[in-house]
């Protein structure tokens, strides 16, 4: 079954490093709000209980007891960060992973939207520590801070504090997706997405091409192997510099994969269409090359769904996800499914011949349609008028940002 995806509200949560140290009185809260979850953890573990509101059944009155000055707030939100510990812990002991008693060492601590104020103009939080006394945290307020912070349809959600920074939440206000006049449906592959734009009149296929991310991975890919053989005598160091070029190699894909998503937005805003992508969940992993196998399995694919679900959510653009199971092998005009793998172009023995990836998001598109893509206001396609139209580019090389530094350059 297709999903709508726009059951919550969507969430951002933005980073914030604190303008100055932290203040005592709120490293002392870190440390209390640490203790409590982990108090609260060992009381919800031998209570079996993974759930917020039982915990505060279970332990709130011991905990008043044993930390008279904090504030209630607090002691509740801690109840609640120990829930997640516990479910996550629950989860693990399931699937057969770790199942030492679940600690929390990291410092934090987390704050309902009620209980903190936030001064927005300013970048000035005001945390209240225990009755009578609160401190007040200058925030680093950047121009990328500023969209968030001077947006008022944006509401405040929780507050995660760490010793250096702060984490809030921002909530969009519903955002009302339109009634799709269209749909784009998209083949996702390891150079593009490929599909169809169709709308009541016609079907144009449609490219989204990031080849460079591919260039950009294998870049990297020498490079750090060129690496590990001149600093073979220093694995310290070889690590370190292979890291380095992880991350890198990380925010570049990472950078260009945000482009794709926002080309594609873009153009499914333009022209009020949904969006259908594969349900690339429990996508069966084939055996491959070993060569090929890296390229594959280092290429996110369902990072650049998650990023477009994502900004969908947040942009109001409806996406429907849909079993993907054939549509790389079916005849969109006869049903055939064809018993191999075929070359670029999909052949049918009806006489049916495409792109085999535009034809492969016609079948997503079929799928989607055959489910009740209700949102799709009962379009109707005929997969036939695709076939002579001209390509069009939502995203392609010449619309990537910086060009990329040549390999000889470290
Ligand atoms: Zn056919």
């Amino acid at each position: 079954m297709p999903s709508l995806l726009h059951s919550s509200m969507p969430v951002r949560g933005v980073a914030f490093r604190l303008a100055s140290e932290l203040p005592p009185e709120a490293l002392s809260l870190l440390q209390d709000f640490r203790l409590a979850v982990n108090e609260a953890v060992r009381a919800g573990l031998q209570a079996r209980s993974t759930s917020r509101n039982s915990l505060v059944k279970l332990a709130y009155k011991d905990f008043r007891k044993e930390h008279p000055m904090m504030y209630s707030q607090h002691l509740v939100c801690s109840f609640e960060v120990a829930a997640n510990v516990l479910r996550n812990h629950r989860r693990s002991v399931r699937e057969g992973r770790a199942c030492a008693v679940p600690y929390v060492r990291r410092l934090m601590m987390k704050a309902e939207n009620q209980a903190y104020k936030l001064d927005r103009e300013n970048g000035i939080v005001d945390l209240p520590i225990r009755a009578g006394l609160h401190v007040r945290l200058r925030l680093v307020v950047s121009r990328y801070h500023r969209r968030y912070l001077d947006d008022p349809s944006l509401s405040l959600g929780s507050l995660t504090l760490l010793p250096d920074r702060v984490i809030i939440a921002f909530r969009k206000g519903t955002p009302k997706p339109y009634v799709p006049e269209a749909v784009l449906s998209l083949d996702t592959n390891e150079r593009s997405m490929d599909g169809v734009l169709a709308s009541r009149e016609r079907i144009t296929p449609v490219k989204a091409d990031y080849s460079e991310v591919a260039e950009i991975q294998s870049r990297h890919h020498d490079r750090r192997r060129r690496l590990q053989r001149k600093k073979a005598h220093d694995r310290r160091t070889s690590r370190r510099l292979g890291r380095r070029e992880g991350r890198r190699e990380h925010d570049r894909v990472e950078h260009r994969m945000h482009q794709v998503a926002d080309a594609v937005l873009r153009f499914a805003e333009d022209n009020k269409a949904a969006i259908v992508l594969e349900d690339l969940r429990g996508a069966p992993r084939r055996s491959r090359g070993k060569a090929l196998s890296r390229r594959l399995s280092s290429w996110p694919r369902r990072k650049l769904h998650q990023i477009i679900e994502y900004k969908a959510e947040w942009r109001g653009v409806p996406v429907v996800k849909v079993d993907p199971r054939y549509s790389s092998r079916t005849c969109p005009i006869c049903g055939r499914i064809q018993g191999s793998r075929m070359g670029a172009v999909f052949e049918c023995s009806c006489g049916w011949r495409l792109d085999r990836h535009i034809n492969a998001s016609l079948n997503l598109l079929r799928t989607a349609a055959s489910a009740g893509l209700e949102a799709a206001g009962g379009l109707r396609f005929g997969p036939g008028a695709s076939q002579h139209d001209v390509m069009m580019v939502l995203y392609g090389p010449e619309k990537g940002a910086r060009p990329e530094p040549n390999a000889t350059s470290c």
